[in-house]
């Protein structure tokens, strides 16, 4: 349909003409589910308005995406072919960089900078690396009964994929979840989040372009409620994967029992960060700062418990402040010199001022921080000071809930032994890291961290060659790497007799 696009001036100047319809059997067409108003947490206006999808609609990518999985075959294209169209798919994005760059900082908030130089490095680099997969699947021959009879095993896709995704990092979490899903021959029905529908919209041109049959992606913004709720609870869905909300993930997993669907859920975080009195102090408060102040804090790995051990606590806290002073410069996401943008939404700024209430009605201590940022976007916008709660004990629930901002508590731990139960006295298990030049003592406590990832003298290390993903509360499966392959194929077993008589 014509009308299903608008053209637009972005902040830095960019002029954009974006697709506003779902993406089903590669045509952008009207919605049902009503509009999504996509707005710029920078200075609160309106930066346009999309189509949304109804349960009908979800039907409709649904039948498109089974078409496609079945006649002609998405799954029986030689795997090679499928890897050249993927391949394509990335020059595409990487050609087009700047402007899904800029739709990825203007309704997100996220800095440019880190949209272009690490989000969509991350996108391209995780599209291609799936790509080189896709003719590299196979099964095994398994000798059973030799002479009479042995196995094999075959690599199959799962079926028709419903992913949901968060709005944290809208078109990487986009990649994270096509990347594999396509190596391994499913076709995907993908439904971005409510708050920021509009980088994948323009990304969503390139699948015809890169080759992709009609259906094998589709993409459809829409509630979740409506038109998340209407993909978890399809008969007709095989897998659900999602990223979200650890309340939202227990929900898909209800929803999904409907026909016993796979899943695989990345959930929520409260990551710990150990500093012991070894530890290079320069070092762990810079990581320490990048841990939960990147990204808004917007990060569900952000390592967001910070554990000192008693001895350095006042050494380390003040370096810590110093490095926030130096390096969160808060302000417009576009600007060069901006660390920290606004919070996403209205929505996330008022969830972490209420955290930060909490802090102070609980007896911590504020030891920077804890004040909307004023002196930015004329007093519009969801701006946050960097925040820092001291003398915080584990009973609170600024110790115990994620708060999703640039939010960090900072207490102490008197020995090893009280670290790792520290550490470990969380409902999550997503990421972690340990701060200590004692090589025995770095490998024995990430053996002994309840979570999905550790970080030995680092935080946030993430990389598409390595999984990905929480224990616990913090999900089920993993994403990325050889082990994300695993998630969208399943084995099958065939039994040859190649000479048993009865
Ligand atoms: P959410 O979990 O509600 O939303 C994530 C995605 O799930 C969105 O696409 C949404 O439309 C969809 N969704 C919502 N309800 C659904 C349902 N009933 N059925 C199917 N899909 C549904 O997260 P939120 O409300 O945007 O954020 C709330 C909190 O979640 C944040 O403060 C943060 O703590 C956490 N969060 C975590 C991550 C992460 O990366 N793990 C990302 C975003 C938010």
């Amino acid at each position: 349909m014509a009308d299903l696009k608008v053209d637009l001036t972005a902040p830095n100047g960019k002029k954009i003409t974006l697709p506003t319809g779902l993406f089903i059997n590669n045509e952008f067409v009207k919605g049902n589910g009503g509009t999504i108003t996509s707005i710029n947490p920078t200075d609160e206006s309106e930066i346009a308005t999309v189509q949304a999808a109804s349960a009908d609609d979800i039907d409709t990518a649904v039948k498109a995406a089974r078409k496609a999985l079945n006649e002609p075959s998405w799954r029986d294209l030689p795997p090679t072919d499928r890897g050249i169209i993927m391949y394509k798919f990335a020059e595409l994005l990487e050609a087009n960089k700047e402007t899904l760059a800029t739709l990825e900082t203007w309704d997100n908030g996220k800095p440019y900078s880190v949209s272009l130089n690490e989000d969509l490095a991350e996108v391209v680099g995780t599209i291609r690396y799936y790509a080189g997969w896709a003719d590299k699947l196979h099964g095994q021959t398994i000798p059973t009964t030799p002479g009479m009879k042995f196995a094999y095993t075959l690599k199959q896709p799962i079926g028709v994929c419903g992913q949901i995704i968060p709005w944290n990092y809208p078109l990487a979490m986009a990649a994270w979840k096509l990347g594999p899903a396509l190596a391994c021959g499913n076709t995907v029905v993908l439904k971005p989040a409510e708050q920021t529908p509009l980088s994948i919209l323009f990304a969503a041109q390139f699948i015809a372009e890169a080759g992709f049959p009609p259906g094998v992606i589709n993409i459809v913004n829409g509630y979740g409620k409506e038109a998340g709720h209407a993909l978890a609870s399809h008969l007709d869905i095989d897998k659900v994967a999602f990223t979200g909300s650890t309340t939202t993930g227990k929900q898909i997993m209800k929803t999904a029992s409907i026909n016993m669907k796979n899943i695989t859920l990345e959930t929520g975080g409260k990551s710990p960060l150990l500093v012991f009195d070894d530890a290079d102090l320069d070092q762990a408060t810079k990581w320490a700062h990048i841990g939960i102040m990147s990204n808004q804090g917007q990060i569900c790995t952000a390592t967001s418990r910070i554990l000192v051990q008693d001895t350095i606590l006042d050494k380390f806290l003040e370096q810590f402040k110093e490095v926030i002073k130096s390096t969160s410069k808060v302000g417009d996401p576009f600007a060069e010199d901006t660390f920290q943008g606004p919070q996403v939404t209205k929505q996330q700024y008022e969830r972490v001022l209420s955290y930060i209430e909490a802090g102070k009605s609980e007896g911590a201590t504020l030891a920077t921080g804890g004040v909307p940022n004023k002196n930015v976007g004329d007093g519009k916008g969801f701006f946050i000071e960097p925040t820092v709660f001291t003398n915080v004990t584990e009973q609170m629930k600024v110790y115990q809930e994620e708060v999703f901002g640039p939010f960090c508590v900072v207490t102490t731990f008197k020995d090893e032994a009280e670290a790792i139960r520290m550490a470990n006295n969380t409902t999550y298990g997503l990421g972690s890291a340990v701060f200590t030049t004692n090589l025995d003592r770095a490998h024995r406590v990430a053996e002994r961290i309840e979570a999905g990832m550790v970080w030995i003298n680092s935080s946030q290390d993430s990389d598409f060659r390595v999984p990905f993903g929480g224990v616990k509360q913090s999900g089920i499966g993993r994403e990325l790497g050889e082990a994300g392959l695993a998630a969208y194929s399943q084995t099958k077993a065939v039994h040859v007799n190649l000479g048993l008589k009865l």
